[in-house]
């Protein structure tokens, strides 16, 4: 099977300590080929959930395929009744697809190419036309309105726009579409179920993010949170204002930025490592916690390591950023912030509230832990779980439990797998590849940190 070769870019380190900025272009080697599983390679052109490829640049209000056209393109579709004949023909171009979601979850399907046993299935998202997708609603008594569609992006070179819609007050149309070989399946699960390999799959896994975070955000801000009237949906269901004509509030997609860190012991050269007790047995990650108003980056990475484990952190190192669409669903947009934090205190106090417990790993244990990990089988098994449930063999809604299956039997302890930006903070400081100094970072080109299992 040939592996889509993309890469993982790191482009910005940020220094505390100096306060200045330091650009720094890290580009990974490119491996493509997987001998095996020992010598799997890791390579993300970004992480999970960035990188859609439907929301590049914003287009002039006047392009056909911007939101403000579609949208008025999308009346002209939603008006058109086959029964009548006194309104003009919609237009032919762009084509619309419709993502219908269920309770955050996305309409998937399945398939496996290859006539092999060992071919893996891979999911796809259940993009449907608009006309199916009013067909499906009317056939269940639902209208299919313009203010229910929410614009994702498009496609230029195909002539597309693609939307997102909220079904789940139809309880019908899952039969409805399960027929059809659909299904609603949960977005950990198809994170977990993607080739992280595969740029298209990857793309394919972002777009369901950002529709999921813009969905769960329009079910959350339904009235004004000012006057307490309902809000409306602009900008084809980019933002929302207030209905009330003497408030008027304009409301936008919230993110909810997280702070997200390895904390790093130099002399003894050991990584702080914590366990939630929500977390499946012998998982370790970093140390997390949201940023609070009036705080900086830096400053919410201290203060949540020393509440978390008593630690003292001084120089903090930016890694990288991740979106994470798939968190409670009162938070659905959260950005994880990714750091190195440098302890300037070693002596461990948790605090029980937060967190089970924390502990200092060695580099040899944390890399004998990357080194048994099955993430690729995981990934694999889920993805055919997903098929399963695609075919209806299996009506299971929930996967959850399946994520232990990445942890691998001899594993004494292991992390999320390579769609957590915890996983490549925890691998590249395995790999010897973080800077110890902010500003000497700068000077040098890191050597490659792609992940070796
Ligand atoms: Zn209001």
């Amino acid at each position: 099977m040939v592996k889509r070769a993309a890469m993982l870019s790191v482009s910005l380190f940020f220094s505390s300590s100096s306060s200045h900025l330091l650009f720094l272009s890290k580009t990974l080697t490119k491996r493509t080929c997987f001998s095996s599983l020992a010598t799997m390679s890791i390579n993300l052109n970004a992480h999970a959930f960035a990188g859609n490829p439907i929301r590049s640049k914003t287009l002039k209000a006047h392009d056909p395929l911007s939101p403000s056209s579609a949208f008025q393109s999308l009346k002209t579709h939603l008006l058109q009744n086959p029964e009548t004949t006194s309104l003009p023909p919609p237009p032919k171009s762009p084509l619309f697809k419709v993502l219908p979601f269920r309770k955050g979850r996305p309409l998937a399907s399945s398939s496996i190419t290859g006539n092999n046993d060992d071919d893996v299935p891979s999911w796809h998202l259940g993009w449907i036309s608009l006309p199916d997708c009013k067909y499906f609603l009317g056939k269940c008594g639902m209208d299919l309105t313009e203010d229910s569609l929410v614009y994702l992006g498009s496609k230029i070179e195909d002539d597309v726009v693609y939307w997102a819609v909220d079904v789940s007050g139809e309880s019908r149309l899952v039969p409805e579409l399960g027929s059809k070989q659909f299904c609603f399946v949960e977005l950990r699960t198809l994170m977990v179920a993607t080739d992280w390999s595969d740029s298209i799959a990857m793309g394919e896994l972002a777009i369901a993010g950002h529709a999921r975070a813009l969905l769960e955000w329009h079910n959350l801000s339904r009235f004004c949170g000012h006057c307490g009237e309902k809000t409306i949906p602009k900008e084809a269901g980019r933002r929302k204002q207030c209905s009330n004509e003497s408030c008027k509030k304009r409301i936008y997609p919230r993110v909810d930025p997280v702070v997200i860190m390895l904390v790093i012991d130099r002399e003894n050269d050991r990584a702080l490592l914590g366990r939630q007790s929500r977390f499946v047995p012998r998982m370790w990650s970093c140390l997390a916690g949201f940023i609070e108003p009036g705080e900086s980056l830096e400053e919410a990475v201290r203060r949540e390591t020393y509440e978390e484990a008593g630690i003292e952190v001084g120089e903090v190192v930016y890694h990288s950023s991740q979106p994470w669409p798939v968190g409670p669903s009162s938070i659905p947009c959260q950005l994880m912030v990714g750091f190195f934090a440098f302890a300037k205190s070693l002596e461990i106090n948790v605090d029980k509230e937060e967190l089970e417990d924390a502990q200092w790993h060695s580099r040899e244990d944390v890399r004998k832990a990357l080194a048994v990990a099955e993430y690729k089988k995981a990934q694999k098994t889920t993805a055919a779980k997903v098929d399963q449930m695609c075919k209806g063999v299996e009506k299971g809604q929930s996967l959850s439990a399946d994520f232990n299956v990445e942890s691998g039997e001899l594993a004494p302890m292991f992390f999320p797998g390579p769609f957590a930006i915890a996983h490549h903070l925890i691998s590249t400081w395995a790999n010897q590849d973080v800077p110890t100094d902010g500003v000497k970072a700068g000077s040098k080109q890191p050597s490659s940190s792609i992940l070796n299992l």
